[in-house]
């Protein structure tokens, strides 16, 4: 998953603001403060836009935190699941 485009943006100490990072990846994140869901998502009354970013903040308590060394999207929920996930329970 991990390209050598990724590890050489990252060691040249590009940003995420470069048009050749590539794309988040959706992730399903929690804060690590309150636990509460982190679903990422274009905010036009705040003017936010949703662009690619690796700091995350919590809309509830306020905390920034950092899941990964790249870009990740908070989604509701990913497409796959593994045979022997345990979480989240099978609907
Ligand atoms: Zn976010
Ligand atoms: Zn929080």
């Amino acid at each position: 998953m991990v390209n050598i485009l990724v590890l050489m943006t990252l060691k040249s100490g590009m940003g995420v603001d470069n048009p050749i990072w590539p794309h988040p990846i959706d992730m399903v994140l929690h804060c690590p403060v309150c636990r509460n869901q982190h679903i990422d998502a274009p905010e036009p009354a705040v003017n936010w836009s949703n662009p690619p970013h690796r700091s995350h903040l919590c809309q509830v308590c306020g905390t920034r935190w950092r899941p990964a060394d790249v870009p990740t999207n908070g989604v509701t929920g990913i497409w796959t699941r593994g045979q022997e996930d345990t979480w989240p329970e099978k609907k």
